[in-house]
């Protein structure tokens, strides 16, 4: 017997396989929005996509999705050197890279060199570290403190705690080449995202007190951007709703 054969996948498919996901999920932010009385354009929708090819953010910028998440400074710099032979520009041109990813200081100098925001500043090393490779740019590099929801950090965690949040905050807004923008968090697993939410709303409060430029609230996936929504968040960080599963959980 012949074994099936699974027709291959050509771009016009998977456009209109992302062109379906990208309405689904916008019809998604609408409801939420409408429930929550705000406005969908106070949100940006960011399309993570970490495991997926450079092609993928090819067809989503066809779409006119302009802000791009990955969580990897390895394969977001490759994917960021393919596009810019693609379109023949820097890929930063036409896309809004969003490093959302654990971030090692080591790294600190090459994402810096294409990013748009970095979501995840969670201590003061790093913050050093993007001090010394941003200091004396004409357009400082955006940054989120990341917190840590979780009420019982494990080790090797990643985020601050609220109560780390005001001293890496400094340290950024006292940094030339860095812009304090917000916040980013990830609701912990087996909590409900509402409460977890809703404890990032009062961090976003008491920075705000401080810092009142601040207004990013990155929070949000494709399981709970309702909840981010209901609670203030600014910025979405959807990847599976838009994408696809992803062939390795990450
Ligand atoms: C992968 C990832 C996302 C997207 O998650 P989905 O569940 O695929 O929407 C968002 N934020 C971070 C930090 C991620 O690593």
């Amino acid at each position: 017997m012949t074994p099936a054969v699974t027709p291959a996948v050509t771009p016009a498919d998977r456009q209109r396989e992302l062109a379906a996901n990208l309405k689904s999920v916008w019809a998604r932010v609408e409801k939420a929005c409408s429930d929550a009385g705000r406005s969908p354009s106070e949100l940006t929708l960011i399309a993570v996509t970490k495991t997926f090819p450079a092609s993928d953010i090819e067809l989503l910028t066809e779409l006119g999705v302009s802000d791009i998440g990955e969580n990897r400074d390895q394969e977001a710099s490759a994917k960021v050197a393919q596009l810019s032979v693609e379109w023949n520009e820097p890929a930063q041109e036409r896309v809004r890279w969003h490093f959302i990813g654990a971030l090692q200081t080591n790294k600190a100098r090459s994402v810096a060199g294409y990013a748009h925001l970095v979501h995840s500043v969670d201590r003061p090393r790093l913050v050093h570290a993007l001090a010394a490779v941003t200091e004396g740019r004409a357009t400082p590099l955006g940054c989120l403190v990341q917190v840590d929801l979780d009420p019982s950090p494990r080790p090797g965690r990643s985020g601050a705690s609220a109560a780390e949040v005001p001293a890496i905050a400094d340290a950024i807004a006292a940094s030339s080449g860095l812009e304090l923008r917000g916040l980013m968090a990830v609701a912990p697993l087996g909590e409900d995202p509402w409460r977890a939410f809703e404890r990032l709303a009062e961090v976003t409060a008491t920075l705000r007190r401080d810092h009142p430029e601040a207004t990013v609230v990155s929070a949000g996936m494709s399981g709970d951007l309702e909840a981010a929504v209901a609670n203030g968040a600014t910025h979405l960080r959807v990847g599976a709703a838009l994408l696809g599963s992803r062939p390795h959980a990450r």
